[in-house]
């Protein structure tokens, strides 16, 4: 009951928004962004910069925008979590598969809501604490005839190719293919899958994954993140009697940060950054459209074009269908950021 409270009627998608508090590098200290209520986000118009700096608050100009959360920049990592992605831990562990992912511009947020830092850990290591807490509880209860082998994959994204973030060898810097397997779906050739059964191991991994990925300094940033940071959580059940093993069920969770979303324009690309710049819009256009397929409830078997982009076809088992899905779109309060909060929120509105 309480789930079903949680996804309120919606389909299997839930949509949030994260709007971060400003921060002492911030070019700009204007605000063209409230929250109200825990649903309601509100976006001034800055037309003029000088009327959002100085006290002007032209009503006609404000864009409101509903979803099933807002967060504020006073909500914590933990508050973030526990209405987004807590809830998902139970169907992991029942079979299904998830999906998470933290969409938007650079600088809006993503990293800190997905990995976090090491003493405020975000969506990824609070599953993972999670995930191990009830499977220490499910040991408890049924001691040893059920096992739980917990497997991680750390891969990005990038240019349309698929790169291990969690490779043994960085200098090792090869491309992986990805297979449908007719049986176990999408298959990443030779990517690492570790075992894993604490979450702080895990995310120490995951932080030394996250400095393999690629990043390319643009005019927008000094440092712009590029790719898509996938890590998928696979939780495999197996029963054991004196003379049998046998796999009773599979949940696996893919949490995702994505690229930045902003637009070519912004970051005025040239040459491979131009290049770049497609691909991810390729790979976020392609998402968008997935979730968009999945979402329209009256257009039941509406054909979803999984096999758009590479990430897509990653994500063919763990979107739709039985799947859940959470998207938390990141924003920042800047002037500077008009266009693409705008765009982030059209975005994640039309996830809905
Ligand atoms: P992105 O991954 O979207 O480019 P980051 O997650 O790296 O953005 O965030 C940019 C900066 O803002 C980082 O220094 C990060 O620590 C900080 N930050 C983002 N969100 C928050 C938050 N909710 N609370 C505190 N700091 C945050
Ligand atoms: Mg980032």
């Amino acid at each position: 009951e309480f789930k079903r409270a949680m996804w309120a009627g919606q389909a299997n998608i839930l949509v949030a928004v994260r709007l971060r508090p400003q921060l002492k590098h911030d070019r700009d200290r204007g605000e063209i962004v409230k929250v109200l209520g825990n649903k309601v986000v509100v976006v001034l118009d800055p037309g003029n910069q000088k009327d959002v700096v100085g006290k002007m608050r032209n009503r006609s100009r404000e864009k409101r925008y509903a979803f099933d959360y807002v967060f504020s920049p006073s909500d914590d990592q933990r508050t973030v979590y526990t209405h987004t992605t807590k809830f998902l831990v139970h169907g992991i562990l029942q079979g299904f598969n998830a999906t998470v992912f933290a969409y938007g511009c650079t600088g809006a947020g993503k990293t800190y809501t997905m990995l976090g830092t090491p003493d405020e850990p975000g969506i990824m290591g609070l599953t993972l604490e999670d995930l191990f807490e009830h499977i220490a509880a499910a040991h408890a209860r049924v001691p040893a005839l059920v096992q739980y082998r917990v497997t991680v994959s750390f891969l990005e994204v990038y240019n349309e190719n698929i790169r291990d973030l969690l490779r043994s060898d960085p200098e090792e810097d090869t491309y992986l293919d990805l297979r449908e397997d007719p049986v176990r779906g999408p298959v990443v050739a030779d990517l690492s899958e570790v075992v894993a059964s604490n979450a702080e191991e895990v995310m120490r991994l995951l932080r030394r994954g996250n400095k393999n990925r690629s990043q390319e300094a643009t005019a927008a940033n000094a440092v712009s993140s590029r790719s898509h940071a996938v890590l998928q959580v696979s939780v495999e059940q197996t029963e054991v009697t004196p003379d049998t093993v046998s796999v009773l069920k599979t949940g696996k969770l893919s949490m995702i940060d994505l690229a930045g979303s902003e637009r070519a324009a912004v970051t005025q690309n040239r040459g491979l950054r131009l290049l770049e710049g497609a691909n991810i819009n390729r790979s976020l256009l392609a998402l968008g459209n997935c979730i968009n397929a999945l979402g329209e409830k009256a257009n039941r078997g509406a054909f979803v074009p999984y096999r758009d982009s590479k990430l897509t076809r990653l994500l063919k088992d763990s979107l739709g269908g039985n799947c859940r899905t959470v998207m938390i779109a990141n924003i920042s309060m800047s002037v500077l950021s008009f266009e693409e909060t705008v765009n982030t929120l059209k975005y994640a509105n039309r996830a809905k």
